[in-house]
């Protein structure tokens, strides 16, 4: 916006912030009261959440297919965070409690506390996931909310605005609806927390404004999640669960399968029954049941999609540019071989229906370096030897992994969500690891960002250090005899 009759942006975004900053102050002043410390107080926030769900997951389900088309069983996965919720009430008393640390005479806790009022910015793909999701940890650690959805889902983001204001305390959580100007206005004020669900493009701007006022940040971002099939692979089950999961709402899920690297002597076969239970899903011109899959983001989307698939090089099995609708943000399922290395394809996140599959004779010194610059936000590898997944999960980082599964690591409460480097960071220090077959393994150290269950609460928590002096008789001294004028210091 630069001339003529328009407003110019830095107008606009000018007003904005005096608007969105006496919305903050009297979001501060809230806080300062100490009315979201009390934990009766964030119970009852989490019951509201709760019966929101409850009373409006019909007209949820309807909000989330009107912007992004797709069934009722897409729609059903935005209905999580009440289970969230859930799992929070059962914990906040033991998450929120003073943990001791040491003393004997003197007393050492640490005291979690809220931070503040914190900024939650989400993307379009899932928006009542990545916007409530977080929003219950935040509740749970007492803090006051503003949320900022995606302007490419306005009934979602309308109706979100809507029930929060109807269900949940006004003076602490509120909607901001809007696309770049709103959020550079949100932006340019003091927060306590932002949290920014994205890309990296926009992660940086989100980092560089919260640089100006040191405002703690977690980044959920995305990259590109490599799958491994090695030659030990069951390849039905691969083949089966990497389907199923790739073309889920049109591959648009931030830790989908971007590519696949199969053992050179399973390649074929791989390629084979993927392509077999591709068409079976999609019917030979790649559009039976293309309702089921949901709408591309936006026009703009299916052009980059577009783009990729047109320049990858390499034998398209099925789907392909010919079978795209723009006007309808339809592409269809595709699976290309061996594109080219140097392609866009292999250079940026794909994010949409196409999955390009290499064959690799070296599970444990993978050819990943030559593509995967950056660390993904998942890895998964498809295997039936521990050793080559010991070896696979110490040669390759990622913000979290699954084992001959995609994607399930996102589901557990137990389980932190969060990516390192290029796909995300933040405060919260563990990396999750999920086997399909074992379940729950365990937790790496690693720093970076994470929320949900507990790891959000910790997220969105300032662990404050309390040291508590004791005043008994014959305690009353001070660490080191005061200075008297006169006399020497002593050695
Ligand atoms: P998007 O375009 O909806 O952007 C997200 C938010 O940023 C929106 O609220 C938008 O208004 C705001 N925004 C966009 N441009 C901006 C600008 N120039 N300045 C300030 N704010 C701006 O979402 P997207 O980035 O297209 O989402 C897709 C990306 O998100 C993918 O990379 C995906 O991997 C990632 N993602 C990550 C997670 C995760 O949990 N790590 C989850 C979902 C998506």
């Amino acid at each position: 916006w630069n001339s003529g009759s328009k407003p110019v942006f830095s107008d606009v975004c000018c007003e904005l912030t005096t608007q969105y900053g006496e919305m903050l102050e009297e979001m501060r002043e809230t806080f300062d009261t100490g009315r979201t410390r009390c934990l009766a107080w964030r119970k009852q926030q989490l019951r509201q959440l709760i019966k929101m769900y409850a009373e409006n997951h019909e007209q949820i389900a309807q909000a989330v297919m009107a912007d992004s088309g797709g069934t009722k069983l897409r729609a059903a996965g935005e209905l999580q965070p009440a289970s969230c919720a859930d799992e929070c009430l059962a914990n906040i008393d033991s998450w929120a409690r003073e943990r001791w640390v040491g003393g004997l005479f003197d007393r050492q806790y640490v005291r979690p506390e809220p931070k503040g009022v914190m900024l939650i910015i989400s993307p379009w793909n899932v928006p009542w996931q990545l916007t409530m999701r977080p929003l219950t940890t935040a509740i749970a650690a007492g803090n006051c909310v503003v949320m900022k959805p995606s302007e490419l889902v306005p009934r979602c983001a309308e109706l979100m605005q809507q029930l929060v204001e109807k269900y949940l305390d006004p003076r602490c959580f509120r909607v901001v609806q809007g696309a770049i100007p709103e959020t550079t206005a949100l932006l340019n004020l003091r927060w306590d927390h932002i949290l920014y669900t994205g890309n990296g493009h926009v992660g940086r701007i989100v980092m560089a404004a919260a640089a100006k006022h040191l405002t703690p940040v977690t980044l959920e971002l995305g990259g590109k999640s490599p799958v491994v099939v090695d030659e030990t692979a069951k390849i039905d089950v691969a083949v089966k669960r990497i389907a199923l999961m790739k073309w889920a709402i049109s591959g648009q899920i931030c830790v989908n399968a971007d590519y696949v690297f199969v053992h050179r002597s399973k390649e074929q076969e791989f390629l084979e029954k993927l392509k077999a239970t591709v068409l079976s899903m999609t019917g030979e011109d790649g559009k039976g049941r293309a309702d089921d899959y949901g709408l591309i983001g936006s026009e703009k989307h299916v052009d980059r999609i577009e783009h990729l698939i047109s320049t990858a090089g390499g034998t398209i099995l099925c789907g392909g540019t010919e079978g795209i609708e723009r006007e309808n943000r339809f592409v269809p399922p595709t699976v290309i071989q061996r594109p080219n290395f140097d392609a866009p394809i292999m250079q940026e996140e794909i994010f949409g229906p196409v999955l390009p599959v290499f064959p690799n004779s070296h599970h444990d010194c993978l050819v990943l370096p030559h593509v995967q610059q950056e660390i993904p936000l998942a890895f998964y590898i498809f295997s039936e030897s521990s050793r080559n997944v010991e070896k696979a999960l110490n040669y390759i980082q990622s913000g979290g992994a699954c084992v001959n599964t995609i994607f399930e690591h996102l589901l557990p409460e137990t389980l932190p969500l969060g990516g390192l480097g290029e796909s995300g960071m933040g405060a919260a220090p563990q990396r999750c690891l999920f086997s399909a077959s074992d379940g729950w393994k365990g937790l790496r150290e690693e720093t970076f960002g994470a929320y949900h269950g507990k790891f959000g609460f910790d997220e969105f928590s300032h662990r404050r250090a309390v040291f508590v002096k004791s005043t008994l008789p014959g305690m009353q001294g001070t660490m080191f005899p005061l200075p008297e004028a006169g006399k020497p210091s002593p050695d």
